[in-house]
């Protein structure tokens, strides 16, 4: 276990692609989380984003404070930042929770002392989303692997999908 004491002083450093931009937040992070919904989806262009939720008060950004854009949903009462060189997506902000800044757990590469064990959205989950399936060498191409076609249907149901429906490639033999 780590020192409770060292572990209330200690930050973790984010950045963005292009580094213009960085932030911290002090750690542990207040929680963590897979947000499924569909305008995280697009803002990041990603099947789910993961993020941490920092009290504003230990959220900092280091660098690159006017390089920061942000656009405001009015239709979900949230704003989003971004790196404007880089369109990485730094900040999460929620009209209903204004004492917490939400950082994508990409960002990070060290520890940020929370596991994301909740999921928004998760009915939003896309049947193309990768969840851990068996993967194998794909002949002639290193480096890539792929889901070999299975013999039954291989994919769980989701809430939010019909049962038993198979993807147009998920054929039985
Ligand atoms: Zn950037």
């Amino acid at each position: 276990m780590a020192n409770a004491t060292a572990e209330n002083t200690a930050s973790a450093t984010g950045q963005c692609l292009c580094g213009a931009v960085q932030v911290e937040i002090g750690i542990p992070a207040r929680w963590a989380w897979h947000d499924h919904s569909g305008p995280t989806r697009r803002a990041h262009g990603a099947a789910y984003a993961t993020y941490v939720g920092s009290w504003r008060s230990r959220f900092r950004v280091t660098k690159g404070r006017t390089k920061i854009t942000r656009f405001h949903d009015k239709a979900t009462g949230t704003t989003r930042g971004f790196c404007a060189l880089c369109g990485t997506p730094v900040t999460y902000e929620r009209a209903h929770s204004p004492q917490m800044v939400n950082v994508p757990r990409a960002l990070f590469s060290g520890r940020t002392g929370r596991e994301p064990r909740y999921h928004i959205a998760i009915a939003e989950l896309q049947d193309w989303t990768y969840l851990g399936e068996p993967l194998v060498p794909l002949k002639g191409y290193p480096g890539v692997v792929w889901e070999r076609p299975a013999k039954k249907k291989r994919r769980q149901v989701i809430r939010g999908q019909r049962p038993g429906y198979p993807a147009p490639d998920d054929h039985d033999e």
